[in-house]
């Protein structure tokens, strides 16, 4: 049964992710999401209902503009499968239920900041402190317990004392995510921050590998790999946090 509940929320999930890229546009801008139609970034041509299908019309229309041929960013059918991916699997994890609907806003906002960051380096506070706050105050009404602002106040802690010893790698956006990611996983978010840090070393070590002493100037974006982190302790985050006090014990 479940598994059809995610099956159709695959599609809502779509929508969800081109709206998703109409924000990672427009917020970084400081433009309304609200008003106005998507145009081409390249001639302004408004975009037809029918060339603004998710996933479909860029691949119909082979990332390209119908009108200028300006190339479509891939970010945006990336976005698009992302998000609806995540949001079902949400649904299969969690059901139809409150706690389904938490867990799929919270990988919703993992992947607008994601995508933000990468493309702006900036993880904005018009998406993340709202996002901190609702889910804090949702996951304490539905699980009564001070484990979600400990965890949200633990893990921005410990990202602040990060961003302090290595200012150039991460900035305050990080520990405002943090404070999210805490809220949400409670104890579990020891889990997500070390895959989390873990997953960021990769770049790290290709970029040294490649460019040596110079690749300490290239800004990798952070936010992407926390998110990595937070979503695989989303869905797996007991199972690893059991196992591994299991070995303490
Ligand atoms: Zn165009």
């Amino acid at each position: 049964m479940s598994v059809a509940f995610a099956a159709v929320a695959f599609a809502p999930g779509l929508a969800i992710g081109s709206f998703l890229n109409v924000i990672a546009s427009r917020v970084p801008l400081r433009r309304s999401v609200s008003d106005g139609r998507s145009a081409c970034m390249s001639c302004s041509h408004e975009i037809a209902a029918y060339d603004n299908i998710p996933l479909l019309s860029w691949v119909l229309l082979r990332g390209r503009c119908r009108h200028c041929q300006a190339s479509i960013p891939v970010r945006y059918p990336v976005v698009e499968l992302t998000t609806a991916l995540l949001v079902a699997a949400s649904v299969l994890r969690f059901g139809l239920t409150a706690e389904g609907v938490v867990a799929s806003f919270f990988v919703v906002v993992l992947v607008a900041i994601s995508a933000i960051d990468i493309e702006y380096r900036i993880v904005p506070n018009r998406i993340v402190v709202p996002a901190a706050v609702i889910v804090l105050v949702a996951q304490t009404i539905l699980a009564p317990s001070p484990e979600w602002l400990l965890g949200a106040v633990g893990a921005s802690g410990f990202l602040f004392v990060a961003a302090l010893a290595y200012p150039k790698g991460m900035g305050m956006g990080d520990v405002k995510l943090a404070f999210l990611l805490g809220a949400m996983l409670g104890r579990s978010v020891t889990v997500g921050l070390m895959i989390g840090f873990l997953a960021a070393l990769v770049p790290a070590a290709v970029l040294a590998v490649r460019h040596g002493s110079k690749a300490r100037k290239i800004a990798v974006p952070f936010a992407p790999f926390l998110a990595f982190g937070a979503i695989v302790a989303l869905f797996a985050g007991e199972a690893v946090l059991d196992w591994y006090l299991g070995i303490l014990g």
